[in-house]
């Protein structure tokens, strides 16, 4: 139980990636606030599945494009749960797929205020009482998106190139309180957004049909992306700062 002791909150932790991070840290002993947006009764699922391993949840709803909402979400959190010493900035959208010449500025304001302002607003809200933690541990999940730059994305490889950005920075500041700040990049993983990221791109229906074209002839899961994390913010991992982990199988 190498997280035993520790208080980690993941945002969208209400289903696929940000569910399994949770429940990877819960399983190496880690207390977990479980922040979602419009899904209760998926947050409700992650928690009871974090209690199944023993371990205390707390659930809080949070707009990522709310600065207040986001401030009771943390000050809610650590007053059940103590101080979050593990921050994981999970939650996100995708873009619509438009090329910059068709982008509505409210769309890249948007996009950008949920994957870069909202994970700064949350780190400022930490960061207090992680600096007094024996450890703090900070991951932003970032996308594949940052090594391709990929046509008609812009709004989502701008944000996460930000929150990638904020990352970096945030990483050479608080090492001397102890914190190590990190970027796990993951490439198509199977989930809501991955679903429909496929179907608007290659028109596919299940991504069974596309496993045969992805590394090790796979789609990626949730749970390869909680274990990058699992390891990063753990003991195993203490002089990692400041790195971007690609979990694409190698890339295209
Ligand atoms: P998902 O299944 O669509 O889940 C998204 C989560 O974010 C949900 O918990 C949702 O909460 C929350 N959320 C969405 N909009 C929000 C808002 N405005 N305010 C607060 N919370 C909000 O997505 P996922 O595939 O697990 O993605 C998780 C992260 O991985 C994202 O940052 C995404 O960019 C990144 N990523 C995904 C892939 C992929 O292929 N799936 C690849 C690379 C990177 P509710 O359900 O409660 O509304």
């Amino acid at each position: 139980m190498s997280l035993s002791g520790r208080i980690a909150l993941v945002t969208g932790a209400s289903r696929g990636i940000g569910r399994a991070i949770a429940l990877a840290l819960a399983e190496d002993g880690a207390d977990v606030a479980i922040h979602y947006h419009r899904d209760r009764a998926g947050a409700d699922e992650t928690a009871r599945g974090v209690q199944h391993l023993g371990q205390r949840a707390f659930v809080g709803p949070a707009s990522l494009e709310d600065g207040p909402s986001l401030h009771s979400l943390v000050e809610d959190a650590a007053e059940r749960l103590g101080p979050i010493d593990i921050l994981v900035n999970n939650a996100g959208i995708a873009s619509r797929g438009l090329p910059v010449s068709k982008t509505d500025p409210a769309e890249l304001e948007r996009v950008m205020r949920v994957h870069a302002l909202a994970p700064h607003a949350l780190c400022r809200l930490v960061l207090p009482g992680m600096r007094e933690a024996e450890r703090g541990d900070i991951i932003m999940i970032s996308s594949a998106a940052t090594a391709h730059h990929g046509a008609n994305g812009a709004p989502y490889n701008m944000a996460k190139s930000a929150l990638e950005s904020l990352a970096f920075t945030l990483a050479k500041e608080e090492r001397r309180h102890g914190i190590r700040v990190n970027v796990v990049a993951p490439g198509l993983v199977e989930t809501e957004m991955g679903l429909r990221l496929m179907k608007a791109v290659a028109g596919v229906e299940s991504l069974r049909e596309v496993d045969a074209s992805m590394p090790y002839g796979r789609v990626i899961q949730p749970d390869d992306i909680a274990h990058a994390v699992r390891h990063l913010v753990s003991s195993h991992s203490s002089y990692v700062n400041g790195q971007r982990l690609y979990v694409d199988g190698g890339g295209a």
